[in-house]
């Protein structure tokens, strides 16, 4: 069997429900192995039909609570649904990290329930390489809600919203996470802002403040206008008007041409970072790579310019 058979034939299990060989497609997309274009290849007809939703915040504010309260949403509506924790600062990776951290205890056994974290750390291209794939896999394999989780802080959660239809931002009253909020310039990504653990003191305030830091800053040319939705996740409360806003963001994207806009962007920004680290991969520097060594004593002889030994390196292939 050669590899676009072989990639043909794990999808289908996967696609039929089979947790191991899903696990081992995104160990593939997660290890950049090298059947990876292979399973690309047959994964490119497969998908567009997930919707993915991406959950940012600072730690600690609930969002694997809020996650945990969707995926049951999302389930009672008979839908397939994948979580994703994508943390890029952490070198750890497979679905042990997860399994504590997302409350997902009731869900662990339902087969229609997909879990995995995600470690991008030291991977080429970090996760904007690695995970646009692991969605595709995802959604080729029939899961129609993906929930992205970040678990790190910082640019992450900005990134986080260049792979998703519908950005979730999260803060919780008190922590100073409004301001938070502001700083990490996440303010002008949320489609849908929750305020969540409104059953503490400040849940208010919390909600004016945003009200106003979300008119204050500048959106693009967009019409839409984050709802905030305050929720005490624990208690499920608020999680059947968070879904109604998704539901009526995704009502936007589609009719406003928006959500068409999203996906070109997203392949962009796909094909240019997989370019890229080709591009850095051409350029070398890993061990027994001799081309660079070649070069910069040429260079250093004066023999060869530098643009002329760049243009050497990129053109070739070290393989
Ligand atoms: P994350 O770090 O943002 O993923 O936050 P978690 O989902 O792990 O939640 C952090 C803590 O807040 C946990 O102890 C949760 O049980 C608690 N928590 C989550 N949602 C609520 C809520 O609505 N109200 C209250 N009081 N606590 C909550």
């Amino acid at each position: 069997m050669n590899a676009a058979d072989r990639a043909h034939q794990a999808i289908g299990k996967a696609k039929a429900g089979d947790p191991r060989a899903l696990a081992r497609l995104i160990s593939l997309v997660e290890n950049a192995a090298p059947e990876l274009r292979a399973v690309a290849r047959a994964l490119a007809p497969l998908g567009g039909q997930a919707r993915v939703i991406g959950l940012t915040g600072a730690p600690g504010v609930g969002k694997s609570t809020v996650t945990a309260a969707l995926v049951a949403a999302y389930r009672e509506r008979g839908l397939r649904v994948a979580v994703l924790a994508v943390d890029p600062t952490s070198p750890f990776t497979g679905g042990a990290l997860l399994g504590d951290r997302v409350r997902m205890q009731d869900h662990a056994t339902d087969p229609d329930v997909f879990i995995r974290s995600m470690a991008t750390r030291g991977h080429l291209g970090g996760l904007s390489q690695a995970a646009p794939q692991a969605l595709r896999v995802l959604d080729a394999a029939g899961f129609a809600v993906l929930l992205v989780e970040t678990v790190g802080v910082g640019q992450a959660e900005v990134e986080v919203a260049s792979l998703a239809d519908t950005t979730l931002v999260t803060v919780a009253p008190g922590m100073g996470d409004a301001i938070q909020v502001a700083k990490a310039g996440i303010l002008e990504v949320g489609d849908v802002f929750v305020v969540n653990k409104a059953d503490k003191a400040g849940a208010q305030e919390t909600v004016r403040d945003l009200r106003s830091m979300i008119a204050m800053a500048r959106r693009g040319a967009d019409d839409w206008k984050p709802p905030i939705v305050t929720t005490v996740a624990v208690k499920g409360e608020g999680i059947a008007e968070l879904v109604a806003k998704v539901d009526a963001h995704w009502g936007w994207l589609d009719s406003s041409g928006q959500g068409e806009a999203r996906r070109l962007a997203r392949a962009r920004e796909e094909i240019a970072a997989i370019a890229l680290a080709e591009l850095r991969r051409r350029v070398g520097g890993l061990p027994g790579d001799s081309r660079l060594d070649d070069l910069a004593g040429q260079v250093a002889a004066g023999k060869l310019d530098p643009f002329t030994a760049a243009d050497e390196l990129v053109d070739t292939d070290p393989a």
